[in-house]
């Protein structure tokens, strides 16, 4: 018997970069076809930005409705994650969507710098987020940048701002935030597993680093998230076609560590989530 891994699927990215890569889907179509590309090659969770027509991110619930409502059409059962990152407007902007309910969103718990500026994260908007994510029935990713963000989920989950368990998302390869760094990412492991044994956990790596935390999540029991938002090469020398072709990467690499991609009902589960209705 292998374990399941939940492959993510981070299809479109908040950076414009349409230029770079035409596969990366803009318009909610687009979005919608990626995204069953990916689910029909083993993706059965998608981490979702929208954008305006221009390819300039967006806001606007809206938006975020009608990709939705076309993702529960066509992929029936996948985990619907919104981002909540700083891209998706500014302060409360950053919440608007949350009533639509999807299954999860991500919530960075901390600040830190990234390429060209600061990810901020104040304390009172990161309780504002979880308390949204509370009234809305929305199971929060969190995005750990460095460790002070792990503490900070695991002090959240234990005052009851964040419902458990907790499933953290360990991000590697920001330019001016955590590098991929194999003793740094054993040590969020055990230290994840210290402090909240019940806890999920996925690896994100950016760029070359992506196939290199998908290695290592599949080795060390977690789950793993590849796509387009994070990488948009297939290898050192080419554009990867798809996000399904990034999905297919990860899911060929699962027999070498007695895993297989997670199927709806099974990522469902480890994730605490209720059957797909
Ligand atoms: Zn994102």
């Amino acid at each position: 018997m292998t374990t399941p891994c939940i492959i993510s699927v981070a299809i479109t990215g908040s950076v414009p970069q349409k230029k770079d890569n035409p596969a990366v889907p803009i318009s909610a179509a687009e979005q919608v076809e990626s995204t069953q590309q990916a689910f029909e090659a083993g993706a059965t969770l998608v981490h979702l930005h929208v954008r305006n027509a221009d390819g300039t991110t967006s806001s606007d619930p809206e938006r975020f409705a009608r990709v939705q409502e076309g993702l529960r059409q066509h992929c029936p059962g996948i985990i619907i994650q919104f981002s909540t990152g700083g891209r998706s407007g500014t302060g409360h902007e950053r919440g608007a969507m949350l009533p639509l309910r999807p299954d999860m969103a991500s919530l960075a718990t901390g600040s830190c710098n990234f390429p060209t500026r600061i990810y901020e994260n104040s304390p009172e908007l990161v309780d504002w987020l979880a308390a949204e994510m509370i009234k809305y029935d929305v199971k929060p990713e969190v995005e750990a940048f460095d460790l002070s963000m792990i503490f900070q989920a695991v002090k959240m989950a234990q005052d009851g701002r964040i419902r458990g368990p907790l499933h953290a998302q360990f991000v590697m390869g920001v330019k001016n935030a955590m590098p991929v760094d194999r003793e740094t990412f054993e040590f969020y492991v055990r230290t994840l597993r210290r402090l909240a044994p019940d806890a999920t956990w996925t690896g994100a790596g950016i760029g070359s680093g992506q196939l290199k935390l998908a290695h290592w999540s599949l080795e060390l029991g977690g789950h793993c998230r590849t796509g387009l938002e994070d990488n948009i090469r297939r290898d050192k020398d080419h554009l990867a076609s798809s996000n399904a072709a990034l999905v297919e990467q990860v899911a060929a690499l699962c027999p070498n560590y007695d895993r297989h991609p997670a199927s709806v009902a099974e990522a469902r589960q480890l994730l605490s989530l209720p059957p797909a209705g």
